[in-house]
């Protein structure tokens, strides 16, 4: 067991070591030793963000007709976090230990101590300790859940000692002041989700985009958390971006659409290199205020197998919240049924950041390659093409000669289809292995023999292999390996 913990945790270490040293992610305002649970993406990240983030933009709004997107502010009126429950219940229940002063999340405590049941092969028990805790956090009943924590004998990891005060509520919205003149300023908050800039948008998209029920709407951006134990690198941060998608339906029609998009996200996780075998639904045993049916999409972390997406059947909570609070009619009229209704939505919601860690998680790979004392050590990341922040690296053989022009002319020709690099420098070994380590899918080499016959090398990142082809091809057959159609291809069967 205690093999298994430091195996886990040197797994994240040389990950986020691998991120900091090629450019992916990097602590915030990292000179003045950072800031916690927020973290800045670096040249190679911010285009593999970037591509994540494309890549789930076209799946729900290119490949359904009836999704589309929006960009709505971080700001809301204040109003809006009244209506969603979020001033009065988006809190989380925080625990100290007295002895090593560290602070907890006590349903964290508890969920710990359930997946310990079920690897331990007590599954029912984990489960009903899940439900013992669902009920007493929905009854308000906080002492009862610290009498848990004590009955299941939970310590802390740094004291070891069981001194804990008593659970607290602790809001996790941040706020701040709106107004030059501090008597008139008045309390704003940032954010803690996307979805209520979609609820209040849904009639604005449903009657200029004459969009009928059933219909979605897509968006991405940042929200913002004050979370009590931000840890696991960008899995937990208090600034983050999610990518979420509100579906209204008929009422009624919720269950069938929960199904479906439970389907759908779940390919799509596998259709951009997640394994099936990392990726498993996890039924919600304490629902959100909001919702009716709830399950995440878990991913095997080096930490464990922990929500990366959730699923929720919202029913009309917010589009009825909203219409009383502001006393604006929510409604839609459906012309099949001839009725008004509130609908009812299915939201899918991801971090981008959490994404980005499965997807770097998985991709990591170290190998060891050649034989006898040329055996070495390689690593590389596995990334999809299509993701990967760099997709073809054009590399001349050696500089003289004219070939380092004629590579250039080649870089020239392919850098308006997708991401290129060209590298002059050093052996080329040396120089595949720098690709390797940001996961540039290709490596075109230009060599004496390209001089004579306009053809190049192409080697392949995962399997190291080297194929001849012709100039003229590259554009084609590189465009379509690293292209996000290939992705798309999966989602549609
Ligand atoms: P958790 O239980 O881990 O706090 P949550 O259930 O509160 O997450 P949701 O409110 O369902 O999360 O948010 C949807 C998605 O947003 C999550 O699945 C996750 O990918 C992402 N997310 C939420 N909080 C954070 C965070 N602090 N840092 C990074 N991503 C986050």
């Amino acid at each position: 067991m205690e093999n298994k913990k430091q195996d886990t945790a040197s797994a994240l270490k040389d990950i986020i070591s691998h991120a900091k040293e090629y450019g992916f992610v990097f602590p915030s305002s990292e000179i003045y030793d950072g800031l916690q649970a927020v973290y800045d993406y670096g040249q190679n990240g911010v285009e593999l963000k970037n591509n994540l983030k494309m890549v789930w933009w076209k799946a729900m709004t290119m490949l359904n007709d009836n999704v589309v997107g929006i960009d709505a502010s971080i700001f809301m009126h204040p109003l809006t976090w009244k209506a969603s429950g979020h001033i009065d219940s988006f809190n989380d229940p925080m625990i100290d230990n007295k002895d090593s002063k560290k602070r907890y999340r006590a349903d964290t405590l508890l969920e710990d101590r359930a997946a310990q049941y079920e690897a331990d092969g007590q599954a029912d028990v984990g489960k009903a300790l899940l439900q013992k805790m669902a009920k007493t956090l929905d009854a308000g009943d906080l002492e009862a859940v610290r009498q848990i924590i004590i009955d299941e004998n939970i310590t802390c990891p740094v004291s070891n000692t069981a001194n804990w005060t008593e659970v607290r509520q602790f809001n996790l919205m941040f706020s701040t002041q709106v107004g030059a003149v501090s008597e008139d300023a008045s309390l704003i908050y940032l954010r803690p989700e996307t979805a209520q800039g979609i609820f209040v948008n849904f009639l604005n998209v449903q009657k200029t985009g004459r969009m009928k029920v059933p219909f979605g709407i897509a968006q991405i951006g940042k929200a913002f958390r004050n979370e009590i134990v931000a840890r696991n690198f960008i899995f937990r941060m208090r600034e983050f971006e999610q990518m979420e998608m509100q579906f209204f339906v008929r009422p009624g029609t919720e269950m069938e659409w929960y199904a479906a998009w439970k389907e759908v996200r779940m390919k799509f996780h596998q259709a951009i290199g997640l394994p099936a075998s990392k990726l498993k639904f996890h039924d919600h045993e304490k629902l959100a205020h909001y919702a009716n049916a709830a399950v995440d999409i878990e991913y095997e972390f080096p930490f464990g197998f922990k929500e990366m997406e959730g699923i929720h059947s919202r029913t009309d909570f917010d589009l009825k919240a909203h219409q009383d609070l502001s006393r604006k009619k929510q409604q839609y009229f459906d012309p099949e049924i001839n009725e008004n209704y509130i609908p009812y939505v299915i939201e899918t919601s991801v971090g981008a950041d959490r994404l980005f860690l499965a997807i770097l998680c998985n991709a990591y790979k170290e190998e060891i390659v050649g034989e006898g004392d040329q055996q070495k050590q390689r690593i590389y990341l596995n990334l999809h093409p299509a993701i990967a922040p760099i997709k073809v690296a054009v590399l001349p053989l050696v500089k003289k000669d004219g070939l380092a022009e004629k590579a250039q002319e080649i870089n020239r020709s392919l850098k308006f289809a997708f991401n290129t690099t060209y590298d002059e420098g050093g052996a080329i070994g040396k120089r595949y292995t720098r690709q390797d380590l940001i996961g540039t899918p290709y490596c075109v080499v230009i060599d004496y023999q390209t001089m004579e016959d306009d053809t190049v090398t192409v080697r392949d990142r995962n399997t190291m292999s080297q194929e001849r082809i012709s100039i003229a091809d590259l554009k084609e057959k590189l465009g379509y390996a690293v292209s996000m159609e290939r992705i798309f291809e999966k989602l549609l069967v």
